[in-house]
């Protein structure tokens, strides 16, 4: 078993996506370990994705991920990464196969709906950078 991070973006909570998003991933074989809701702020947006930096679309990504509520998702499945990936399809909806999360709901390359980790150290850095070991359930009593 592995993790992988999800991020419903501002799109997928503006429109009331996400239980919809939230039971194709579940149906989808994924446990949901940990979740919660959080606003970003541009700080924090631009350093989830610094990765970016240098790119033309950055500051308007950073602007859309601000823009309101984020749901991150802490994710557990057998190669979660890449399987997470293959659910989630390509980055520009009009290029994604069918019957994946971001041709059935996807608005544009921005907006579209969700984010995926892109490797297993990724994944543990993007993990720590919403969650403490403590949240994550098995891990965590209250
Ligand atoms: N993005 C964009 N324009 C582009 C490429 C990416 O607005 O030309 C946004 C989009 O929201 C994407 C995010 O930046 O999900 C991160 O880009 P990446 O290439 O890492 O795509 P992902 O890993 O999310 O498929
Ligand atoms: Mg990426």
């Amino acid at each position: 078993m592995s993790r992988t991070l999800a991020i419903l973006k501002p799109d997928c909570t503006g429109r009331k996506l996400i239980g919809q998003v939230l039971a194709r991933i579940e149906s989808a074989g994924f446990k949901i370990l940990a979740t919660k809701m959080v606003r970003m702020t541009g700080e924090t947006a631009g350093q989830f994705y610094a990765v970016h930096r240098e790119r033309p679309f950055y500051g308007e990504l950073v602007e859309f991920m601000s823009s309101g509520t984020a749901v991150p998702v802490v994710l557990e499945k057998e190669n979660a990464v890449s399987a997470f990936r293959n659910l989630i399809g390509a980055t520009d909806p009009a290029e994604a196969d069918a019957g994946t999360i971001r041709r059935d709901f996807a608005e544009s390359k921005q907006n579209n709906i969700v984010h995926g980790s892109d490797s297993d150290e990724n994944a543990a850095i993007e993990i720590s950078f919403f969650f403490s070991e403590k949240e994550i359930v098995e891990n965590g009593r209250v």
